[in-house]
């Protein structure tokens, strides 16, 4: 059975943009006949707050959507991140990388929206890596793209929608821009591709819906799934809702919430209308 998914973080209220997304999700699962799941991905401890999960909660029901109970929430099943963590690291596949505390923490373990994310770093040789773990320095777990490659060959990912450039059909994997990504932090856990990895595959995501903006990240994603041996979805990524400025809405930004739209007495009907739907 098909299965779509809307996997918001609980970083901030969502606005428009979200909106759009999860009714594009949800109109895919109706029209493929599937299930409609939502997912909670609050695995940035330091940014994710229960306030905002309650929010998301509201909203969509507000909008109209319903989807399957218990919804997954990652904070729950960081053991299973871990263990696909060690999968790769028994394969040789990532590495400590010790760089400074700012440039580790600055290092984010949320979804890259956007192109370009993680720099490439040299692999410490072993002594290296023994005398700065045993002075107690933080490290992050970085994929070794070059390893990561060669382990798994060429790879394509069926494009079902239409990535940023309008590409479509089988679209060729370069995980290249987003370099030797981190996929751990020893402070703080796992990033946002292994756990994204990890639970497509758990909860049956044939068709992965989303905006166009995590275009790059299914690169990294469908890299993943090969090395960890998931099944591939299909992805529709979808276009970006823009605001009077004509970019992207953006939690960062301040777009209009959905809360604040709601109480300005515009009706979810009228909402939906408005996006489309
Ligand atoms: N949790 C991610 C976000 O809110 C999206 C994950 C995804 O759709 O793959 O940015």
């Amino acid at each position: 059975m098909t299965a779509t998914r809307f996997a918001p973080s609980p970083t901030g209220l969502l606005h428009k943009g979200h909106a759009f997304s999860a009714l594009t999700a949800s109109e895919t699962a109706r029209a493929l006949g599937g299930r409609f799941v939502l997912r909670i991905e609050d695995i940035d401890f330091t940014r994710c707050r229960p306030q905002f999960e309650a929010a998301i909660f509201e909203d969509l029901a507000w909008l109209g959507l319903t989807w399957e109970t218990p919804v997954l929430r990652q904070s729950e099943h960081i053991d299973d991140y871990l263990a696909a963590l060690e999968t790769l690291r028994g394969k040789g596949l990532v590495y400590r990388s010790f760089k400074t505390r700012r440039e580790i923490a600055l290092a984010s373990l949320s979804a890259p929206h956007g192109a370009g994310e993680g720099p490439r770093d040299a692999r410490p040789t072993a002594a290296e890596e023994a005398a700065r773990l045993a002075a107690g320095e933080p490290f992050a777990w970085r994929l070794d793209l070059a390893a990561a490659e060669a382990a798994a060959g060429p790879l394509t990912f069926v494009e079902a929608g239409a990535g940023p450039a309008g590409e479509r059909g089988a679209v060729a994997v370069d995980a290249g821009p987003a370099g030797d990504v981190v996929l751990a932090r020893k402070d703080v856990g796992v990033a946002y591709h292994l756990a994204v990895v990890v639970d497509d595959a758990r909860q049956q995501i044939t068709d992965v819906v989303r905006g166009a903006d995590l275009f790059e990240a299914t690169h990294v994603q469908r890299l993943l799934q090969a090395l960890l041996g998931l099944p591939e979805p299909r992805y529709h990524h979808h276009r970006l809702v823009v605001g009077a400025d004509g970019r992207r809405l953006a939690k960062r930004d301040r777009a209009e919430t959905l809360r604040a739209i709601r109480e300005r007495g515009v009706t979810a009907e009228a909402l939906r209308r408005e996006l489309g739907f």
